[in-house]
């Protein structure tokens, strides 16, 4: 590649920070796309970096003063679909919105429950993406996408016909490979999209965006380099890894990192102690605070235990259930930071009422409270079934607070174990309640020696999981495939 060439990219994400988030995919999709552009930048290297979303909802265009840009008409079976294409500047980097104006939007909301409109709406989106580039004339060298939502472009674009011997290559990243985006079918019907005809897939797949991006897509990048492994076996890529074990080669893994100036206990303005490894004194601060707001009573010593999740089965709330009752006996206060299934945010209450000098249980989403968490706890439980790379455990680590957590996924890349004096966190396997106990068990010992737990909080709080690596790997994959 010639340094003075610039390279075209187009990212496309169902959310990205600032303008929508639910889920990690926002702090994703808000984060790389600058960490790349500094990555280039800092290499000298020339990067034209656009991002396209949908718009969910029509306040996003006064609340961020976004600017009308052009209309566009899709053809449908039975409706003739009209696209309205907004723009701005976000960070330097433009950024296009697609607002669905007909069919109207019912839903303002992200992910309406409605799976239909759902599916409607990043049908919509994806195939306005590909016309929105024809319209603007801008062809990028590469489109990267982020799991279903957008994974259509991959395949809209993989079955495009070249023109002059060149079209994109495309890239998409797998967050979450259960969702794949089921309820298309009758919406791709309507728009006239073939199935794909992909041997290795079961015939169920084949209507089903995800799927459908994968075989075209140029290169598939998994949240973390376990993920990908994962992603050949069965357990976890639920009937595609058959393909997955046919195309390792275009198959690969970058961890995700997190926002080092959003996420710094030195800095962070929620926090009633800022802190770093170097003064770990002032972090037992955080704990006092928050001990005297929630009333449980002093000693601090003992450690205090904390979630801070999506309670939802795939997070293993199971299994802290019952290691929270088994080891009851034992000297450890928690906080429950979550909200989700009704069950298992009844199961907390109760335990709470069994044990209120021991386990105190918010209900709720709470970023506030969640940082006052990760600054005051000494464990954060993730005893995932499976993550594809979660940003919870490194949030932690970075702010002291030592990820117990099975053995899978991002976890099982972001948290070091061996050799002992490097110890970031702890990690078990299989998941099962007694591996969790017996793990918790050692974490809990390991805690009573002050000065190797110390030096346990300040290699964890050193681990550089700042985006930079990821956006120099994801940079290399671009240049390869470009090349
Ligand atoms: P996932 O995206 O699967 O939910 P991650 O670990 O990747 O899991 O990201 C979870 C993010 O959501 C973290 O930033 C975590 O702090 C935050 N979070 C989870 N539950 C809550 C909650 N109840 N209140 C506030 N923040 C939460």
């Amino acid at each position: 590649m010639k340094s003075d060439q610039t390279i075209k990219i187009l990212f496309a994400a169902s959310e990205a920070e600032p303008f929508y988030k639910v889920g990690g995919l926002g702090d994703y999709a808000g984060s790389l796309p600058l960490a790349l552009k500094s990555h280039f930048t800092h290499n000298g290297e020339q990067l034209d970096m656009r991002v396209v979303l949908p718009l969910h909802d029509p306040h996003t265009i006064s609340k961020f003063q976004l600017h009308k840009l052009l209309d566009l008409t899709i053809p449908g079976k039975k409706t003739e679909n009209l696209c309205r294409i907004y723009f701005r500047k976000y960070e330097n980097i433009p950024h296009y919105f697609i607002h669905q104006l007909i069919p109207k939007l019912e839903s303002h909301a992200v992910y309406a429950p409605d799976q239909y409109q759902t599916a409607y709406k990043f049908a919509l989106f994806s195939i306005t993406v590909v016309q929105m580039l024809e319209a603007m004339g801008w062809r990028p060298d590469l489109i990267h996408t982020n799991d279903w939502h957008t994974a259509l472009i991959n395949y809209l674009v993989g079955k495009q016909k070249p023109i002059n011997n060149k079209k994109p290559k495309t890239i998409l990243t797998i967050h979450n490979m259960p969702f794949m985006g089921y309820g298309s079918e009758p919406v791709y019907d309507e728009f006239g999209i073939q199935p794909v005809s992909e041997q290795a897939f079961p015939s169920w797949a084949k209507y089903l965006p995800l799927p459908m991006g994968i075989a075209e897509a140029d290169q598939i990048v998994a949240v973390s380099p376990s993920y990908a492994k994962e992603l050949t076996t069965q357990n976890f890529a639920y009937g595609i890894e058959k393909y997955f074990l046919a195309h390792t080669e275009k198959l690969c893994g970058i961890i995700n990192g997190i926002d080092y100036e959003k996420w710094d206990p030195a800095q962070d303005p929620i926090i009633s102690s800022n802190y770093s490894s170097g003064n770990l004194a002032s972090r037992m601060k955080n704990k006092s605070k928050l001990f005297a707001e929630i009333g449980f009573k002093i000693p601090e010593k003992e450690p205090l235990l904390v979630v801070i999740s999506r309670l939802e089965s795939q997070k293993g709330i199971d299994l802290i259930l019952d290691a929270m009752s088994e080891t009851a006996g034992r000297k450890w206060k928690a906080v429950i930071l979550g909200s989700g299934h009704h069950g298992y945010e009844y199961a907390f209450r109760a335990l709470e009422r069994v044990f209120p000098d021991k386990i105190h249980t918010v209900i709720e989403y709470n970023p506030q409270l969640a940082r006052k968490l990760y600054a005051a706890g000494d464990m954060i439980l993730m005893p995932s079934l499976y993550e594809p790379c979660g940003l919870s455990q490194m949030i932690a680590m970075r702010y002291g607070c030592i990820p117990i957590a099975h053995a899978v996924g991002g976890l099982k890349d972001s948290i070091i174990t061996k050799p002992k004096t490097k110890r970031t966190g702890y990690l078990f396997k299989p998941a099962t309640k007694s591996a969790f106990i017996t793990c918790l068990k050692k974490a809990l010992r390991d805690y009573s020696d002050t000065a190797a737990w110390k030096k346990i909080q300040s290699n964890a709080m050193r681990f550089d999981f700042s985006w930079f690596r990821s956006a120099a790997n994801y940079a290399d994959i671009y240049k390869q495939l470009i090349k």
